[in-house]
């Protein structure tokens, strides 16, 4: 940062305190129709503090807050089981076009057909993919995909007169998500503890599994980043217990074109469009996480499913389906990007995004294994997980690293998790970053790692560049400011 004055801090203050009398961002003409009568005065608010600002004063002040978000456009977002991957702009533009963006809901289904048409694609597509049958794009993220995944199971079981078995197995290394869709689903939750390797202990899942278990719920690559090489006896011990092999596919990044959930023997799991397939994500916008099963389980999908009719296209309810997951048909804008996403890449380009993305986790691991702690040593996949324990003993937490990374201009990975490994720093790089892009991220890892050395403090009070830097958490948790108030004492 240069030296020199500095420019007061627009995106600082609310519009409200900006703001000065009379100011107003624009005029309009004079009213050239009658005027009409207020409501009565008991429904008018006396008083509306509405901010009073010129135009190029209200533009400063939203650029302001636009350029204090961090976003994959702006840089490196390498936040672990999120794949921040870049998104191609133009399939944006795509998923805009007046044909698509214009459809309503309720349309009769003779003026929809081109729509139709392409979720029938996708669904194909998704099902080629991942080596199983039928496919529902109504799940609106992946916990709900999730969640319908573990009811189709339920509904199954109970259709073959097995109701009683009601737990289900989760390792102790998987997302938050799928105990909560367990218990949501109405199943009781049972934890499996991983090996030393970092797998699912084989030991442990076969004396968990008995009769009473309708479904193990696995992430592969798992939230190590990685690939269980057990996978193919795992489905084996699962199924001849008479359970089901539930499969999180939210990471599908490290798999694309090159292994299938269905030859590994899943019977349904889900998918993260806005991780694997092209729509951005991060700031709570629409996702989509269709699920997509074995032809035993299909007929418990969600309606409704697009199925072909003839020439054309209509909607339909499987036989022993769940019902309904969502209103209409699921997210159409995140599954029109999905479908420009793959018809851009292609069965060759999906392969290359596995194959780039598992390198790129491979680099940063070759890169940062000297100065941190790798608690499971061996190749990854998509994410690599790191400790930060080295660091921790000289007094520098991996939540220290994290903030210190935004004084270096990086989004910080994903911390604290999984809940197994101590410290934990979980990298995922993804395939559209550049060798120049992970080496300045991993310089500046290092960088810290020296500091926490010679200088700790620094880490610690990170960081130091951002508009906020430590908040007082419990304080915020425990007595929120959630209202403005006119500043006092603000004689400008
Ligand atoms: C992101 C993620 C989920 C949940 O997906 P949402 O769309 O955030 O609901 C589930 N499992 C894993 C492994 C994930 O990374």
């Amino acid at each position: 940062m240069s030296g020199g004055p500095r420019q007061p801090d627009i995106g600082a203050r609310l519009t409200f305190d900006l703001g000065k009398p009379g100011r107003t961002a624009c005029s309009l003409p004079p009213c050239d129709v009658p005027e009409a009568d207020l409501p009565p005065p008991s429904l008018l608010r006396r008083e509306l503090n509405l901010p009073e600002l010129s135009q190029v004063d209200l533009v400063r002040y939203f650029l302001a807050l636009s350029r204090r978000n961090y976003s994959v456009d702006s840089g490196f977002y390498p936040l672990g089981s999120c794949t921040m991957k870049y998104n191609p702009k133009v399939h944006e533009k795509l998923a805009c076009l007046p044909g698509f963006s214009g459809l309503h809901p309720l349309q009769p289904l003779a003026t929809v057909q081109g729509a139709l048409a392409l979720m029938h694609d996708l669904q194909r597509w998704l099902a080629d993919i991942t080596g199983l049958d039928g496919v529902s794009l109504a799940p609106a993220a992946g916990a709900q995909g999730e969640l319908t995944g573990m009811l189709m199971v339920k509904a199954y079981l109970a259709d073959r007169g097995e109701a009683g078995r009601t737990r289900v197995l989760v390792p102790d290394s998987a997302h938050g998500t799928n105990p909560a869709t367990a218990a949501m689903a109405g199943f009781q939750v049972v934890t499996v503890a991983s090996d030393s390797q970092g797998n699912a202990d084989t030991q442990a899942l076969a004396s968990a599994l008995d009769d009473g278990v309708a479904a193990l719920m696995l992430t592969l690559p798992n939230t190590l980043g990685l690939f269980d090489p057990n996978i193919g006896r795992i489905a084996e011990m699962v199924h001849r217990k008479g359970a089901l092999l539930y499969g999180d596919g939210a990471n599908l990044n490290a798999l694309l074109g090159r292994a299938r959930f269905g030859d590994m023997g899943f019977d349904v799991v889900h998918l993260n469009m806005h991780k694997t397939f092209g729509t951005p994500h991060g700031g709570g916008g629409p996702g989509s996480g269709p699920v997509v099963a074995k032809g035993h389980l299909t007929p418990y999908l969600p309606t409704p499913v697009v199925a072909k009719e003839g020439e054309g296209f209509v909607l339909a309810t499987p036989e022993r389906s769940i019902g309904r997951v969502g209103a209409f048909y699921g997210h159409f804008g995140v599954l029109v990007r999905a479908y420009a996403y793959l018809r851009t890449l292609g069965a060759e380009g999906l392969r290359q995004v596995s194959d780039n993305a598992v390198i790129n986790a491979n680099y940063v691991l070759a890169r940062l294994r000297p100065a941190y702690h790798l608690p499971y040593d061996r190749r990854c996949m998509h994410e690599v997980v790191f400790s930060g324990s080295r660091q921790r003993a000289k007094g520098v937490r991996t939540l220290d690293i994290a903030k210190r990374l935004i004084d270096y201009g990086f989004h910080p990975p994903t911390v604290y998790f999984p809940l197994i490994v101590d410290e934990a720093l979980m990298i995922e790089p993804t395939e559209t970053e550049s060798k120049e892009a992970l080496d300045a991220f991993c310089d500046a890892l290092l960088t810290i790692d020296r500091e926490a050395e010679e200088e700790p403090q620094v880490v610690k009070e990170a960081p130091h560049t951002a508009p906020i830097g430590r908040l007082d958490e419990a304080t915020a948790a425990r007595r929120p400011v959630l209202r403005w108030r006119r500043e006092v004492g603000d004689g400008s």
